[in-house]
């Protein structure tokens, strides 16, 4: 009954998006609102890919899902990420932010055309030592929460994790979700600033629920499969990483997040992944250790500065 993607894996770095998007939908919406996003062995919220964006990519390539033109999507982006900043904090340290743009930008870079006109990328670092996600707002707005860089081990895995989330964004999944969840209309009203009230409940649902719209399986397959196309065209750092990193959070069992529960087979994504990645040649091993190091101690500093933190993330899950 659940069709799985395996067509992604096998389809090259390039889009078969509208099948897996159709086929991938309908349960995967159900789901989302069953799976706690809770990591059951250290009690981390997590919930890797709750993005709220995704409408259509463009009229040519639509499903009938996809409507929502991406200068609607960057405007209504603006104004829920506006909000969302306004609920959280951002992560104090300059080199911290400075760090998640630059591996941000160099995915945009090798995103290339397949960013959608009018998008604008900004990345930023979320100060919450708790939570290990990260996830991408509507119009490229992608923010991590600091748990999950204190979860990863290099920069290699950081990168991986950037590759899937800008996908959500490129892919359109982002817009498509919007507007199942909120209609076109409401999303084009929003988008005018008509309905400040909503956006308001959008972002305050999101922060309680640990996720704003969460995607379907076929959706975070051709993340996977598009996250890592682009690691692999930036080429600075090994694709491992995003192997290792999903690996690490499959781990954490049945009530995972949102990154990895929409994978029936926890163990089938890294499979995947693995074997799109022994399929190239010339794969760099770079694991970018040494910058990771040096400001791990930084992710780290702000938790201290943190008046009721209870670490819980150090176990591995
Ligand atoms: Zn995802």
């Amino acid at each position: 009954m659940i069709p799985l993607d395996f067509n992604v894996l096998n389809a090259g770095l390039h889009r078969t998006r509208q099948a897996q998007q159709t086929k991938g939908y309908l349960m995967h919406f159900r789901k989302h609102l069953i799976f706690t996003l809770m990591i059951a062995l250290t009690g981390t919220a997590f919930s890797g890919c709750k993005t709220v964006s995704n409408v259509a990519e463009q009229a040519t390539e639509t499903t009938a899902n996809v409507v929502l033109p991406p200068s609607q999507e960057a405007e209504l982006g603006k104004q829920l990420s506006a909000e969302l900043e306004r609920e959280v904090k951002l992560h104090p340290d300059p080199a911290v932010q400075a760090y998640i743009q630059e591996l941000g930008n160099e995915i945009v870079k090798a995103a290339g055309s397949n960013v959608p006109e009018g998008i604008t990328f900004t990345f930023k670092v979320i100060d919450d030592p708790d939570t290990v996600n990260a996830f991408a707002m509507p119009g490229g707005y992608i923010y991590f929460y600091s748990g999950l860089l204190l979860k990863a081990e290099n920069t290699a895995e950081i990168i991986g994790v950037m590759g899937h989330e800008v996908a959500h964004v490129t892919e359109r999944h982002v817009a498509e979700r919007l507007v199942k969840a909120y209609g076109l209309q409401a999303l084009l009203n929003m988008a005018l600033g008509q309905n400040p009230g909503q956006v308001k409940q959008i972002v305050a649902g999101m922060l309680a629920q640990g996720y704003l719209l969460k995607y379907g399986r076929s959706q975070e397959s051709e993340s996977d499969k598009v996250g890592l196309s682009y690691v692999l065209r930036d080429g600075t750092y090994s694709p491992q990483g995003m192997v290792t990193f999903f690996q690490k959070l499959d781990e954490g069992g049945a009530s995972v997040p949102t990154i990895v529960s929409s994978h029936p087979d926890p163990g089938e994504r890294a499979k995947t992944l693995r074997s799109m990645i022994a399929k190239q040649s010339n794969v760099p091993s770079n694991l970018g250790k040494e910058r990771f190091e040096e400001l791990y101690p930084k992710f780290r500093a702000s938790a201290a500065t943190t008046t009721t933190t209870t670490d819980t993330t150090t176990t591995e899950q």
